[in-house]
């Protein structure tokens, strides 16, 4: 393949709400479909401590969220004396809980471009407003009200990596580096390579 600098890795999650929903096969088949590559996937029953370590990869991951958690709150007038840490800290145990409530499956996906290309497929964070068309948006309408209310982590099926350094983080914390195989595929060979010389005989 000629575009090797473009080829990265991510680490996506099928949380348990999709293993519980009988959706792997159906998410799976997004990734496939575009063309994507698997290096890795298993399905485990993760621990806290892992489920710590991935969302703290990003040591500011606590501030951030709480951050975006207030600002929705704001926008439904509604003003959290808890500060941006706080909130954080209480969203990663409810994270926490749900997470290891039952089994995942954790997979390294490679490709061009893979950790944005991943992200648009999955869609935002809360599926009451995430694209029509992408996974959270057709087949889950959690929202961040109906969540809050009950104070638990929002059902999203899925968890992508945000970026290309956060990926390789991520992937560390779940799989060793011989569980990632080295393969070529066919659309690798052919449809992006440049010149393709073995398809006319
Ligand atoms: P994403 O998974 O889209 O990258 P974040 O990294 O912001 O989103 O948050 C990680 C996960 O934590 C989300 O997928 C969701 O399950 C949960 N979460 C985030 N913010 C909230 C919130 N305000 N209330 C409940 N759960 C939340
Ligand atoms: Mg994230």
């Amino acid at each position: 393949m000629h575009n090797n600098q473009f080829i990265e890795r991510t680490l996506v999650i099928l949380k348990p709400d999709a293993i519980q929903r009988s959706l792997i096969g159906e998410i799976i088949k997004r990734f496939e479909g575009l063309g994507l590559k698997f290096s890795g996937i298993k399905l485990i029953l993760p621990t806290s401590e892992t489920i710590e370590r991935h969302y703290t990869v990003d040591p500011d991951w606590r501030k951030t969220t709480g951050e975006k958690a207030k600002k929705t709150k704001e926008k439904q007038g509604i003003i959290m004396e808890k500060q941006p840490e706080e909130v954080g800290e209480i969203i990663l145990s409810s994270l926490k809980k749900f997470m290891t409530s039952g089994p995942v499956v954790v997979m390294v996906i490679e490709g061009a471009h893979a950790v944005p290309l991943v992200r648009k497929l999955v869609g935002d964070t809360e599926p009451l407003t995430s694209d029509v068309g992408t996974i959270r948006g057709d087949y889950v309408f959690d929202s961040y009200e109906m969540a809050d209310t009950q104070e638990r982590a929002i059902r999203n099926l899925i968890h992508a990596s945000s970026d290309s350094d956060s990926a390789k983080k991520e992937i560390a914390i779940w799989f060793e580096e011989v569980e990632l195989l080295k393969y070529t595929t066919a659309q690798e060979r052919f449809i992006y390579d440049v010149e393709p010389k073995n398809i006319l005989r």
